[in-house]
């Protein structure tokens, strides 16, 4: 069975009355129903401390919900064991954080290349992919370089490359562009489109509604809830409505 209304594969990510509570009963997300399906461009907004980080989490199956469903690519997470759901995260999952998470010290041929190491490719194979994402970014003359040799926009550049070289089905970022100046971040939203045009479903939280306004759809989250969808898959809500479907 699926949740949508459309006809077609199953969502690469969907959320079905997913609710996440934090020791010292925070509930960081609160019922959430969220389908994203395959090539979509999705901005998931909302202020500071609305969730937007727990869901991303969610949907990256790097944390498991207190209730609700959650299914990748058809898969129900829950049916998974660890091992299992770090493979599937391997194979079809890519992400980009706030804060780069490029360790000190490895070139960025090595930190794309290591992107790689749990789909089980060769070295050289690895090698030879990453440079190859790294010319995607436009970093192709900088693969010797170490991260604290890069500016935060090329640093941010090879992040994209590491999440994207071993193809996935979706992208989660995490407020991308929010350590970034301006001509940086535009570069990284770019690329960002790029997957997209080329069928990655890229979702980007942000807390930035002017870069959430340059995105297809927007899902808008407050105090854990989607109180705004501007597609009517999974939720059918206008953005700034205020009203929970
Ligand atoms: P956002 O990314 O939108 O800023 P988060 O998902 O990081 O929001 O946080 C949502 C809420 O959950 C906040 O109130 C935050 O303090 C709380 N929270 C986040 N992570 C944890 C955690 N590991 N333990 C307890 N509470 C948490
Ligand atoms: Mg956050």
């Amino acid at each position: 069975m699926t949740a949508t209304p459309t006809a077609g594969p199953a969502p690469v990510v969907e959320l079905r009355d997913v609710s996440k509570t934090y020791p010292g009963r925070v509930t960081a997300v609160d019922g959430v129903n969220l389908a994203v399906g395959h090539g979509e461009l999705v901005a998931v907004v909302g202020r500071s401390g609305s969730g937007k980080s727990t869901l991303l989490h969610l949907m990256g199956t790097l944390d498991r919900p207190s209730t609700g469903r959650i299914t990748v690519d058809g898969h129900d997470v829950a049916r998974l064991s660890d091992r299992e759901l770090s493979a599937l995260r391997a194979q079809r999952i890519g992400f980009v954080f706030q804060q780069f998470h490029l360790a000190v010290g490895v070139p960025v041929l090595d930190a794309v290349a290591d992107g790689l190491l749990y789909a089980g490719v060769p070295r050289r194979e690895r090698r030879r992919r990453a440079a190859a994402a790294l010319a995607g970014v436009g970093l192709d003359h900088r693969t010797n370089h170490l991260p604290n040799q890069l500016s935060g926009g090329e640093r941010q550049r090879v992040a994209v490359a590491r999440a994207v070289v071993g193809e996935p089905a979706l992208l989660l970022a995490d407020e991308p562009t929010g350590n970034l100046d301006s001509a940086s971040g535009a570069a990284v939203l770019g690329l960002l489109r790029e997957l997209h045009a080329a069928g990655t479903a890229v979702v980007v939280i942000t807390h930035d509604r002017e870069l959430a306004a340059r995105l297809d759809r927007r899902v808008e989250i407050r105090d854990g809830r989607v109180v705004g969808d501007t597609s009517g898959v999974g939720a059918d809500t206008g953005i700034g409505a205020g009203v929970r479907s």
